[in-house]
């Protein structure tokens, strides 16, 4: 008899969920018994501990996969501990013979995952380590000098030539009754699994999200019948809510890209042009989180320091005061107070209001780009260390493909063009008696214009 373990990380789904496949399928094959966990480690996470936001994510999606695996009749553990720890234990205490998980691009995680799997492939266990991004496998693309690509047009370009193959029939598991699931004694409850803060400032996102597999398919399903089409010319207006809100099911794996990919496919095909194109556009941004992971892992240090060396600690100057006020949603620039008031209320932010934010913070106030990268690695519901990282070093003008250092946002023209009426900024600052401006807009440009030439002069490659 087999018995196989899945181990559930960002996959948080039952459905085309290539790792717990495999196993149902092995089992199946050999009438073996099948052991499901999620392991909570914030060891392992260091030094990307999750925030309270993404916590409350995590909670609330495993509650949702706990309860769709139960209707399946599957049961879901529910471990704290470090991996290395725990893992080669349950494989002994349980004679476990294979264990299957979904590939980590994070270079902590990926780093964890391969001294395991090393460590296990020793002891004869079975390995099947999954995939479920667009790309897959991030040493496979590569530019003509056998590099990894850095610059995001020709890696888009490659990478959706080949995208339509990849697009097999989705799986479905209605029900394993065949299989037998086991409870492990030492599992516990969502509540024991003390993944909630004591602070109660996580409570006021349940107003605002749903997370769970079937919520992020019937989120996908609203976008495409309702907003895709207005995507390509709305989606940088921050009042109008014309995304796809899909980024932290995305992260958590309620949903893969591959899954996106097979909904877009017969839009871009045989759509009409206009929806074909607003179908496109969306796959687009799709590959730049596929470009973020890739980043992150062929330059694991990219999320922690600039990709642009040039531009170390030494170029920025921290200021705790100026620091606390942007936290707070209190510059005195009114998109970017909604932007930072928006992210506290909700967990999350629009895109365009993301990089005002971040290049108001890097550039107008000159702080370094990673401060602002861990407050939103605090507080985003969406956390990812690959998009985040790359989002801020993009904006700071310092990662691959940056913006030039010259790009220097302002916030007041950009308000004025992406919400003029100002509903977007009215909503979140209801209470705001607005302050003093920290810098002045246009002096605080002039002087990150200067100490941009000043360093690239000095640090003159
Ligand atoms: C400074 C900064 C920090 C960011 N931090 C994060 C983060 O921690 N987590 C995160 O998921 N995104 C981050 N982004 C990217 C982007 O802002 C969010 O993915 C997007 O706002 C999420 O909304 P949506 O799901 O409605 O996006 P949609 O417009 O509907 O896009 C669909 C999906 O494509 C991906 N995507 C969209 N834009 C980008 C992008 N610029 N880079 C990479 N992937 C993208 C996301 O997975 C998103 O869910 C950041 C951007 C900036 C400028």
């Amino acid at each position: 008899m087999t018995r196989t373990a899945v181990w559930f990380q960002r996959n948080l789904r039952v459905t085309d969920n290539a790792a717990l496949e495999w196993a149902l399928h092995r089992t199946e094959q050999h009438e073996g018994e099948i052991i499901l966990f999620y392991l909570y480690s914030a060891l392992d996470e260091t030094p990307w501990r999750r925030g309270a936001a993404s916590c409350w994510w995590l909670q609330q999606s495993l509650t949702s996969l706990k309860h769709d695996l139960s209707q399946r009749g599957l049961a879901l553990n529910l471990i704290r501990g470090s991996a290395s720890d725990i893992i080669p234990r349950l494989i002994e205490q349980y004679n476990v013979d294979a264990i299957s998980w979904q590939r980590n691009y994070e270079p902590h995680l990926a780093h964890r995952d391969q001294q395991l799997a090393e460590q296990l492939a020793q002891r004869g266990i079975t390995l099947n380590i999954a995939n479920d991004g667009l790309l897959p496998d991030p040493g496979q693309l590569m530019t003509q000098k056998g590099t990894p690509y850095r610059v995001f047009t020709p890696f888009y370009r490659q990478l959706r030539k080949a995208l339509f193959d990849v697009t097999d029939q989705a799986s479905t598991i209605t029900r394993a009754d065949t299989v037998v699931s086991i409870t492990l004694h030492e599992s516990l409850t969502l509540a024991t699994l003390n993944l909630l803060s004591p602070h109660p400032w996580q409570h006021k996102l349940a107003r605002h999200h749903q997370p769970g597999e079937q919520q992020a398919h019937q989120k996908l399903q609203r976008f495409i019948e309702e907003r895709l089409i207005d995507y390509p010319i709305k989606r940088d207006f921050p009042a109008a809510e014309a995304t796809s809100t899909l980024s932290a099911s995305l992260h958590f794996g309620e949903i893969s890209a591959i899954q996106i990919l097979r909904i877009l496919q017969p839009i871009i095909e045989v759509g009409s042009p206009s929806q074909s194109s607003a179908a496109e556009a969306f796959l687009r941004q799709l590959i730049w989180r596929e470009f973020a992971r890739y980043i992150l892992w062929h330059f694991p240090s990219s999320a922690q320091e600039s990709m642009d060396t040039r531009f170390n600690a030494s170029f920025w100057d921290f200021d705790e005061q100026r620091m606390q006020c942007w936290q707070r949603g209190e510059t005195g620039i009114s998109i970017i107070d909604a932007g930072m008031r928006q992210l506290w209320q909700t967990g999350t932010m629009q895109n365009r209001v993301r990089m005002l934010a971040a290049s108001y913070l890097t550039k107008n106030l000159a702080q370094p780009w990673q401060y602002g990268a861990r407050w939103f690695w605090d507080t985003l519901v969406d956390a990812d260390l690959a998009n985040n990282s790359m989002g801020w070093q993009w904006v700071a003008g310092c990662g691959v493909d940056a913006a030039p250092y010259f790009r220097i946002f302002n916030p007041e023209t950009q308000a004025k063009k992406y919400d003029a009426d100002g509903e977007y900024q009215h909503r979140w600052l209801n209470d705001y008696s607005q302050p003093a401006t920290l810098v002045d807009l246009a002096s605080s440009r002039r002087e990150a214009l200067q100490r941009y030439q000043d360093h690239i002069k000095r640090n003159h490659q």
